[in-house]
């Protein structure tokens, strides 16, 4: 009745969505704040008949959008359904074990080993420096490879890499091998690579309408890069399924994108916050590293993430943990509104 592929499958588990009761939800990165207005005003005026018909297969609209945003062209976008789409299509397009292992960081988005056993790519995990960031010569230095991979800032830790660290592993690195910069958290903080595509023809930067644009539910996400490579990406994509964003979800990503004022402010919120819960933690005796994502990974001697998990979660309230050993005594904690972390810091200093 299955596959013999279906057996080796190791899927990704994702976060809780508990329907059973209400919890303050800081397990899936998702934003406390609700997104632009303007998309509400649009759903209320929505014509229903619009559905009838198949959305663009080509995003054109979005995608030109998008281009204007950054300051690029149209030829150098690719959008999917969710930005885990769009890395799946590139691991597919992309990597290719037969000349090497696909690189990326011991502790990471924990999505890219299921996609390499996915498509059969074979991995090797880099290990991270002493203070937890990504290690750019420990990269450099790891031998053959088909391509590497990393999201900045990085997942789980929160930690960024800057610019010139990305720089100098692009200029050092085989330009026939691509390097995917996975920036789900950019806006919280850092510089983006997307300034380098100019340059590097193998630079893929892939981007969420989850996190800052808080827009998980519609799933859309992009990819930027060479035309060439945004090409292979509308191959794979041609090759699975032609519609993977639909109508209303092209509607609302182009409208995200028209309000950048409104988005600012959110970022600026969650930024503040971000700081405000790292100060917190750390004065009542939490180990906080620095984060420049809306999520900050902490850990207090003596405590397993899990532990901290099931009692918070007894509580009402809604952490990551990870059972890798490494980061096992650390919970990942998506940045809440003002109210949420009153409560969260309150519950902390009781429990531990
Ligand atoms: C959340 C996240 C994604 C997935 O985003 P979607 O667009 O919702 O699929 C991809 N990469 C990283 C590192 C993430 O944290």
């Amino acid at each position: 009745m299955f596959s013999s592929r279906l057996k080796n499958l190791v899927p990704y588990v994702p976060g809780e969505q508990p329907q059973d009761r209400k919890y303050i939800k800081l397990n899936t990165n998702e934003n406390p704040y609700p997104p632009t207005p303007r998309i509400g005003q649009f759903l209320n005026r929505f014509d229903a008949e619009r559905l009838r018909l198949y959305p663009d297969p080509l995003f054109l609209s979005l995608r030109e959008k998008i281009a204007g945003r950054y300051g690029i062209t149209k030829d150098q976008v690719f959008v999917g359904n969710g930005s885990d789409e769009v890395l799946a299509f590139s691991f597919y397009a992309f990597f290719d074990s037969e000349k090497g292992n696909l690189l990326f960081p011991e502790f990471t988005y924990s999505f890219y080993p299921v996609y390499c056993d996915l498509f059969d790519i074979s991995y090797t995990k880099v290990p991270l420096a002493h203070d937890f960031n990504i290690d750019i010569a420990k990269i450099m230095d790891a031998g053959k490879s088909c391509g590497a991979i990393f999201p900045n800032p990085n997942a789980p830790t929160g930690m960024l890499l800057p610019l010139e660290h990305i720089k100098s592993l692009l200029a050092g690195y085989d330009e026939n091998n691509v390097v995917l910069v996975d920036e789900a958290y950019i806006d919280f903080g850092g510089e983006s690579a997307v300034s380098l595509i100019d340059q590097y023809k193998n630079l893929i930067v892939v981007r969420t309408l989850s996190k800052s644009m808080s827009l998980a539910g519609i799933r859309i996400g992009f990819a930027m890069g060479n035309p060439g490579l945004i090409q292979a990406l509308f191959a794979v994509k041609d090759s699975f399924n032609s519609y993977p964003a639909n109508v209303l979800s092209q509607e609302i990503a182009q409208i995200a994108f028209s309000d950048a004022d409104y988005y600012n402010a959110v970022v600026e919120k969650i930024i503040n916050t971000r700081t405000v819960l790292s100060k917190e933690l750390k004065q009542i005796g939490w180990d906080v590293l620095p984060s420049s994502a809306n999520f900050v990974f902490a850990r207090k001697t003596g405590f397993k993430g899990k532990e901290i998990y099931l009692k918070l979660k007894e509580r009402g309230i809604l952490v990551r943990h990870f059972s890798t050993p490494g980061i096992d005594e650390f919970v990942r904690i998506t940045i809440g509104t003002d109210q949420d972390t009153t409560v969260l810091v309150k519950e902390m200093q009781s429990c531990f």
